[in-house]
């Protein structure tokens, strides 16, 4: 085993199959931790016999069993991931979560082993083909950054500092989940603006209304509640969920991760973090920040006034909006200005109609085939496809689109298998909760923001699907900058929006008739009404995410900053008393890096330019270049590369600003 002659053997010999994802079919615990074990375990007999050879490091002899071990752990992390979202039973969740965590912790003290480094480091990265150069390079620069280098008692702090970050990253996650607050209204009167099925399912109890700051009910209640109090007193509570108890744990995080980029040798973490990313620095994420805001200046001010001026209809000598208004006057000012409301397009998005249209699309445009497949899943009610290039399979699929209990209520992408060329194919799974045909009454109807979900989640799944014929894992899509991997979903999003793209598959669930091009233009321009106030509000969080990052947080009082910030990008007041600092969660798993939603959605802008000036956004020419120079290459070389190859020239910010300025001036 000292060279590893089954990695070898394997690339050689084996064609590019379909692997069964063993672990995501487990029907156990027992067997979930069993075969989680047998991957682990086959990592570190794979490392023991790296560390073992003798002499000249080679591809084969380093690089290859690595790239194995890698393999095999990373399909624990993954269909662990999966099964702790998506599995009905409640122990397999478990224990995916738990394998999860094991087959993290290896990879991670994987990137603090020094004598792998030292064997990495003989290797160099100037040995094989560009893909395997770059492979290299970014395995180096991984170890470097995790702090392989340092000496013995750094590294040992190093170690405990990671894990204290990841315990108290846990902590905040958990009091945001965990605080659930509510207020009780005394009449059904204050409920006056919203839905009938939300009164309906908010009858009063015991002479009391309550409403909790869950998304279902908050979203709703700031939107439509015309009841100003009402509105006011949920948002007092929806801003203040995690408070206070995370007001000490994120100054804690703050601290820990600074002091961990300092013994890294980084100035701040916000350093640390953006290095790596297509961004490159904390200054660079900094100026475009403020490209951003300044891009979007005049249109924040001409949304403001609109939504103020429709506020004075009310209250004829309001001087300003409050922070429970724009919600609300966003969705009166797009119902009566703009004459839209999201109840007129549902009728024309029926499920499987939705489903079958992505597959239509993006079958036209990529030169692919669906077919499903009786394959076994996770859940009797999963779909299993393949997809087909002219007879060539490239991978598979799973759906698993509907609500069930103890399943994950929002909407990703998870890669399950990652394609190697020659070695296996890409398997990914969807994990949504779209209404469900089978437990509806009528027609399974879709609201617009879904069918967009499922065109952007489509975009990732079909991301992992095509870059399926990469030469490494360090070269394979999950190894992408982060701060690009949202722009090949945000594109796809592009196909949901237009009527050329809408009119293919969304047709009336009872007369069966396409949905209107004036309809689905109406509901763009309504969408586009208050895009400045809204890009204001991200640019705020964007600023407030790496100004805790970027600096020495023991002068930071995190609300002070946060007031500021406010005042400096968003129009709108800060709430006097209310800590959004305590559930803005991205400021853990995001830390510095929130930008990356918004620099991810410039390229997707930028990417989607040929299709506005070509005839049609279905010409299957450009699609077909866009798969060849975005989606198929993974990560084999950076970023900005692939973009200024597929664009034939440097990326641009114009198609983000045309967009951000759409429908201003009428
Ligand atoms: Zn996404």
């Amino acid at each position: 085993m000292a060279k590893s002659p089954k990695a070898r053997t394997a690339t050689k010999s084996l064609g590019t199959k379909m692997t069964a994802p063993k672990l995501a079919l487990a029907g156990s615990p027992e067997a979930v931790d069993r075969i989680a074990k047998a991957g682990i375990n086959r990592g570190k007999t794979l490392l023991k016999g790296i560390l073992r050879t003798k002499g000249r490091r080679t591809i084969a002899n380093t690089l290859v069993p690595y790239n194995e071990i890698l393999r095999a752990v990373y399909e624990v992390a993954q269909q662990g991931e999966l099964l702790f979202n998506a599995h009905s039973d409640s122990a397999i969740r478990d224990a995916g979560n738990r394998v999860y965590q094991a087959a993290m912790s290896f990879l991670t003290e994987l990137t603090l082993n020094r004598d792998l480094y030292k064997a990495f480091t003989k290797l160099g990265s100037k040995v094989g083909d560009a893909e395997t150069r770059h492979a290299l390079f970014k395995i180096l620069r991984d170890f470097r950054r995790a702090g392989v280098d340092k000496a013995d008692a750094t590294r040992a702090r190093i170690k405990t500092l990671n894990e204290e970050i990841t315990a108290i990253g846990s902590e905040f996650d958990r009091n945001i989940n965990e605080d659930v607050r509510s207020i009780d209204l005394e009449s059904a009167d204050l409920l006056d603006g919203l839905p009938k099925d939300f009164i309906e399912s908010h009858r009063p109890k015991e002479g009391k209304i309550t409403l909790t700051t869950n998304y279902p009910d908050a979203l709703p209640v700031f939107q439509y509640a015309k009841n100003e109090a009402v509105r006011r007193r949920l948002q007092w509570e929806f801003l203040n969920r995690g408070y206070p108890k995370n007001m000490d744990v994120l100054d804690r995080l703050l601290v820990k991760r600074n002091e961990l980029a300092r013994l890294l040798g980084y100035a701040s973490y916000a350093e640390y973090v953006t290095e790596d990313k297509m961004i490159g620095s904390a200054t660079a994420a900094g100026e475009f920040i403020k490209k951003i805001s300044d891009a979007s200046g005049s249109r924040t001010q001409q949304d403001y006034e609109v939504l103020l001026e429709r506020k004075r209809k009310e209250s004829p000598f309001a001087e300003r909006l409050e922070p429970w208004d724009p919600s609300f006057l966003i969705e009166r000012v797009r119902a009566e200005q703009y004459s839209f409301s999201a109840q007129e397009v549902r009728p024309y998005f029926q499920f499987e109609k939705v489903r079958d249209g992505i597959f239509q699309i993006t079958g036209e445009l990529f030169g692919v085939r669906y077919r499903r497949v009786a394959g076994p899943a996770w859940h009797e009610s999963v779909e299993v496809y393949d997809v087909f290039d002219d007879g060539t399979r490239l991978g598979r699929f799973y759906l698993d689109l509907h609500p069930r209990p103890g399943k994950f209520n929002h909407a990703a992408a998870f890669p399950l298998v990652v394609g190697l060329r020659g070695v296996q194919l890409p398997q990914a799974a969807l994990v949504c909760n779209f209404p469900d045909p089978r437990t509806t009454k009528g027609p399974a109807l879709l609201e617009h923001n879904d069918v967009v979900t499922f065109f952007h989640e489509f975009g990732h799944l079909l991301h992992d699907i095509f870059s399926g014929g990469s030469k490494w894992m360090k070269t394979s899509m999950g190894d992408i900058e982060w701060d690009f991997v949202e722009a090949p979903s945000q594109m796809l999003e592009e196909w949901a929006r237009r009527a050329e793209g809408l009119q293919g598959f969304a047709t009336h669930h009872s007369t069966g008739k396409p949905i209107p091009k004036e309809l689905v233009d109406r509901m763009e321009r309504a969408s586009a009404f208050a895009r400045g106030l809204l890009i204001r509000r991200q640019i705020f969080f964007a600023a407030l995410s790496l100004a805790y990052y970027n600096r020495d947080p023991k002068d930071v009082d995190t609300t002070a900053l946060a007031k500021e910030l406010n005042a400096a990008y968003y129009p709108v007041p800060w709430y006097d008393g209310t800590h959004f600092q305590c559930n803005f969660g991205h400021l853990n798993g995001y830390s510095a890096v929130y930008y990356t939603y918004m620099w991810s959605l410039v390229i997707a802008k930028d990417l989607f330019t040929p299709f506005l000036k070509a005839r049609s956004i279905l010409d299957p020419k450009l699609a077909g270049k866009y798969r060849r120079s975005i989606l198929e290459p993974g990560s084999a070389k950076p970023a900005a590369k692939m973009v200024r190859e597929y664009l034939g020239r440097a990326p641009k910010f114009d198609a983000f600003r045309s967009w951000l300025n759409e429908g201003v001036g009428g």
